[in-house]
C-alpha cells in the first residue's frame, strides 16, 4: 500500500494504469472521451468502444486495487451493448465511493494517426470531468500519433493510455 508521511498525518496515496485499444470499423460512430467526432470511420467494440474513458476506468479501477472494466462490465452481457462509456465510467465512481476513494488527478494519452482529435480535446475533458466530479484542471489529455508506425500509424485502430491517482 502506497502510503506517503506528510506533517505526522499518514496519506494513503494508489496509482494505476489504464490501457486500451478498438480496430476501426465502417458504420460505427467515433466516440472518444465521451465526444462523437466525425470520421468515414468509428471504433469496433461492444459498447461505444471509447477508448480514451475505457483506459481512464482501468487506471480508477486499478488504483483503487479493484480489477478491470471486463471485469465489471463484460462484452457477453448484453446491458452493455452500444452502452454509453460514460455511463460506465459514472459506474467506476460509484464503486471508488464505495471503497471511499478520491481522485487526485488523471492523465491520459490517446494515440491515433487519423482524425485530428486537438479540435475535440476541451469538450472530452469537461466530460469526463464532469462525469469523474472533479475540475477539469484534475484532467490532463494528450493526443499523439505513431508517425504512421504500427497497427495506430496504418489507422487500423486507436489505442489509449491512462494514469490515475486516487488518495483516501
Ligand atoms: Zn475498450
Amino acid at each position: 500500500m502506497a502510503a506517503t508521511v506528510s506533517g505526522g498525518k499518514e496519506i494513503n496515496l494508489r496509482v494505476g494504469q489504464g490501457v486500451d485499444v478498438h480496430a476501426f470499423a465502417e458504420g460505427r460512430p467515433l466516440i472518444v472521451g465521451g465526444v462523437n467526432i466525425p470520421y468515414s470511420q468509428g471504433l469496433a467494440g461492444h459498447s461505444d468502444a471509447d477508448v480514451l474513458t475505457h483506459a481512464v476506468c482501468d487506471a480508477l479501477l486499478g488504483a483503487a486495487g479493484l480489477g478491470d472494466i471486463g471485469h465489471f462490465f463484460p462484452d457477453t452481457d448484453d446491458r452493455y451493448m452500444n452502452a454509453d462509456s460514460l455511463h460506465l465510467l459514472t459506474e467506476v465512481m460509484r464503486m471508488l465511493e464505495g471503497v471511499e476513494m478520491k481522485v487526485v488527478n488523471i492523465d491520459a494519452t490517446i494515440m491515433a494517426q487519423e482524425p485530428k482529435l486537438t479540435p475535440y480535446m476541451a469538450d472530452m475533458k469537461q466530460k469526463l470531468a464532469k462525469t469523474i466530479g472533479v475540475d477539469t484542471a484534475r484532467i490532463s489529455l494528450k493526443a499523439t500519433t505513431t508517425e504512421h508506425m504500427g497497427f495506430v500509424g496504418r489507422r487500423e485502430g486507436m489505442a489509449a493510455m491512462a494514469v490515475a491517482l486516487l488518495v483516501r
